[in-house]
């Protein structure tokens, strides 16, 4: 730390990604990755048309992407905002709607930057812990009169809530916002997108990161009422009004529209995650009922830690959290049949040392 840091940022605790190492080649459980390519469609857009537009500032208005992704969804561009990943628009949303000593309230386990960014913008964090079993109890929730961020399904459980669930904490909270983080919808059946048209203090965030195949591209987006989109707009043009390069529009835009493609993957995912959860409960794992494109678990001889480390040592790669009520669990994306049948030898194999 240099002494020209501001005080206020001294107890500051950054996000820890998941490892993106490549000493070697590794089989990479531990990010949540599609394992299969973009669409099609998004190799054929990014020509040398394209190329050439670079010289060019992309456009801040975003049209191209921001139609695709309403007539996707069905709704209009002006209920589209569009971030770096979402972790850029969930950002600006905290930023806008819970800053400067605001509250906002989200379970005791979740996704782990919306604590930083409560911390960065000065928003008063309230967590509910999740029950035992480590579903959210809905009543916890229920007319608070505080602004409120859920994943759903939740990260790193992969455990769902109800629309009909979600529509309870949203009706009850009118005054509030209510943020649902849908990273991982696509591997579940119901997006709550529908509620939108009946509430206008929800915010629906979703991300071509996970089930869209390109974490690399950094591209994620906000669905809301068209007076909110206008409040995130206003940060965003006083902060960066390119966030999103014209490679990201372009790719974006293609992407979004190839849904049979996706469809596809997405289906082939969520049916060897089934499959996986059976060869795990095999090999010793306990697992949660993960709706997602991962499965959180817990083995019955080998302890977390020492399970990541022995992996990572065989070149397979999954998520560790040391963190309270969560430390015996290990968090491992659904891959491929070939990179899940690999996991499981390799677990077979560490479980002798046990
Ligand atoms: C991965 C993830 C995100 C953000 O991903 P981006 O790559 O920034 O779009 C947001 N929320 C949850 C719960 C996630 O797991």
């Amino acid at each position: 730390m240099s002494r020209f840091l501001r005080e206020c940022y001294d107890s500051l605790v950054p996000y820890t990604p998941g490892e993106q190492l490549n000493d070697k080649k590794y089989i990479k459980l531990n990010t949540n990755e599609s394992p299969y390519p973009p669409s099609p469609k998004v190799k054929e857009v990014l020509s040398g048309e394209v190329i050439d537009n670079l010289k060019l500032y992309s456009d801040p208005e975003l049209k191209a992407l921001k139609d695709a992704i309403a007539e996707h969804f069905g709704l209009k561009r002006e209920n589209v905002f569009c971030g770096n990943g979402s972790d850029d628009v969930i950002a600006f949303s905290i930023m806008a709607f819970c800053g400067n000593g605001g509250e906002l309230c989200c379970p005791d386990i979740t996704y782990s930057f919306y604590p930083v960014y409560c911390d960065l913008f000065k928003a008063n964090l309230i967590q509910k812990p999740l029950k035992d079993d480590f579903t959210i109890d809905v009543n916890d929730y229920i007319g608070i009169n505080k602004n409120i961020i859920i994943a759903n399904p939740n990260a790193p459980t992969g455990l769902v809530l109800t629309v009909d669930e979600i529509e309870k904490i949203v009706a009850s909270n009118p005054d509030n916002i209510v943020i649902i983080d849908e990273a991982y919808v696509d591997f579940c059946t119901e997006t709550c997108v529908g509620l939108l048209k009946k509430y206008k203090n929800l915010i629906v965030t979703q991300t071509f990161s996970k089930s869209r195949s390109l974490a690399g591209l950094r591209l994620g987006f906000a669905l809301a009422s068209e007076e909110i989109i206008e409040d995130l707009e206003k940060i965003k043009y006083s902060f960066n009004p390119y966030n999103i390069n014209t490679l990201g529009v372009t790719a974006g835009a293609a992407a979004i529209a190839d849904d049979d493609y996706y469809r596809e993957c997405n289906r082939k995912t969520v049916a060897i995650r089934e499959k996986t959860k059976l060869m795990l409960k095999d090999c010793g794992f306990e697992c949660l009922d993960s709706q997602s494109n991962f499965i959180f678990a817990k083995h019955n001889k080998i302890p977390a830690e020492q399970l990541y480390l022995k992996l990572k040592e065989k070149g397979i790669l999954i998520r560790y959290f040391n963190k309270p009520r969560i430390s015996e669990y290990v968090r491992i994306t659904v891959g491929d049949d070939w990179q899940m049948e690999e996991f499981v030898s390799a677990v077979s194999l560490i479980a002798k040392e046990f």
